[in-house]
């Protein structure tokens, strides 16, 4: 099966390494559990030019090497692949940060697996402007692409994924993510452990 992976709060806990970051750049203090919705600028009370700032900062490669992989999150990829799955990166970060993020997947030993990066938010540039950083697929090119199971977080990603009648959607559960409206093809999981074996009982 070919399996969509997102990188955010999926495979790595962003949103409590931007808490920390919003608490140091700006003396914010949103705890983790307190996010609860999506918009970082609102959920963090931050002006235009703040959350400027703070996503130019998370989008660093030193900022993104730092980030926390996910309990059971490497190992489940790992699980994933010895049991045959093609498996795909596929993340909302602007194509500027893909040197950043393949150092995060090459240090946690997974530089093989293809990054994607997808408009999923409807606010990317998708031309190719930088010859150093892959181009961003834009929704049309991505709905051409082909996927047996799924895993967000992001209730716009969900969004982008409950059309799939025919894919697994696994919601990543975070606290974004607690009232969004499932679709019959959606399942809500925090535990690797389980989605590798909702996973991989299926062909
Ligand atoms: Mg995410």
């Amino acid at each position: 099966m070919r399996i969509y992976i997102d990188f955010d709060d999926v495979l790595c806990e962003t949103a409590r390494h931007l808490s920390d970051l919003a608490h140091e750049l700006f003396g914010r203090q949103v705890p983790y559990e307190a996010i609860s919705g999506f918009d970082l600028q609102q959920a963090f009370s931050l002006s235009g030019t703040e959350i400027a700032s703070l996503m130019e900062h998370a989008h660093r490669d030193d900022f993104l090497a730092g980030l926390t992989p996910t309990p059971g999150g490497v190992e489940g990829v790992r699980a994933l692949e010895s049991l045959g799955h093609e498996l795909v990166i596929v993340t909302g970060r602007p194509a500027i940060s893909h040197p950043g993020s393949c150092g995060w997947l090459r240090k946690h030993g997974l530089a093989h697996l293809g990054l994607l990066h997808v408009d999923k938010y409807g606010r990317a540039d998708t031309r190719r402007t930088d010859a150093d950083v892959p181009q961003t697929l834009d929704r049309d090119a991505f709905a051409e692409q082909r996927f047996d199971v799924a895993i967000d977080d992001s209730p716009l990603a969900l969004d982008l994924l409950a059309p799939r009648r025919d894919c697994l959607v696994i919601v990543y559960d975070r606290p974004w993510n607690r009232r969004y409206a499932q679709t019959a093809n959606m399942r809500r999981s925090d535990s690797w452990t389980e989605i590798v074996a909702l996973i991989g009982g299926r062909s």
